[in-house]
């Protein structure tokens, strides 16, 4: 079994509802086991869109790293993801964060994901779960790297219905 950390993001539709449907569609071959809170989080990259939920999710799965993604990819096409501009509005994101402590790069696949680090909607969420883990690209912990990135704007979310 390998452990993994899976970021969900939405910032269309009913956001609440396109995480828990991720969350759904991803067992029984990938079995999440903790849960961060739920945060509303400004647009990132583009800014005029409206603003996302994110959450973070560890979860095991027997999935390898390259199956893994194509699994996450099937879920997004399922909840109905519409091929979109980069950093633009989307029903359902899922990104792969850490698989175990692997480092692996190919075309379509960087882990871990290589913009952690500059997330605070990453890292926040990751917070939660995994304050203690070690980045296994940069020797640090989530708690460290935290430190180093702005909370402007993310707030915890309470909602759940839109
Ligand atoms: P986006 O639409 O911005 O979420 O980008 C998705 C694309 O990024 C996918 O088609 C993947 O091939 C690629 N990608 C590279 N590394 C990762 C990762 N760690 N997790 C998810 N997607 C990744």
């Amino acid at each position: 079994m390998h452990d993994v950390f899976i970021s969900l993001g939405s910032n269309i539709g009913d956001r609440y509802n396109a995480l828990l449907n991720a969350r759904n569609l991803m067992t029984p071959d990938i079995v999440p086991v903790s849960f961060s809170k739920i945060y509303e989080t400004p647009p990132w990259g583009y800014e005029d869109q409206p603003p996302f939920l994110n959450q973070v999710i560890k979860a095991q799965t027997e999935l390898s790293p390259s199956a893994l993604l194509e699994r996450l990819k099937g879920i997004e096409k399922e909840i109905g993801r519409k091929s979109n501009f980069k950093y633009g509005p989307r029903l359902i994101d899922l990104d792969i964060l850490f698989y175990d402590e692997l480092i692996y790069k190919t075309d379509n696949l960087t882990v871990p994901h290589p913009e952690i680090i500059n997330r605070a909607f990453v890292l926040i969420p990751l917070m939660d779960i995994a304050s203690n883990f070690i980045h296994p690209f940069y020797n640090q912990t989530i708690s460290n790297l935290a430190k180093a990135v702005e909370p402007n704007g993310i707030i915890e979310y309470r909602g759940q219905n839109e």
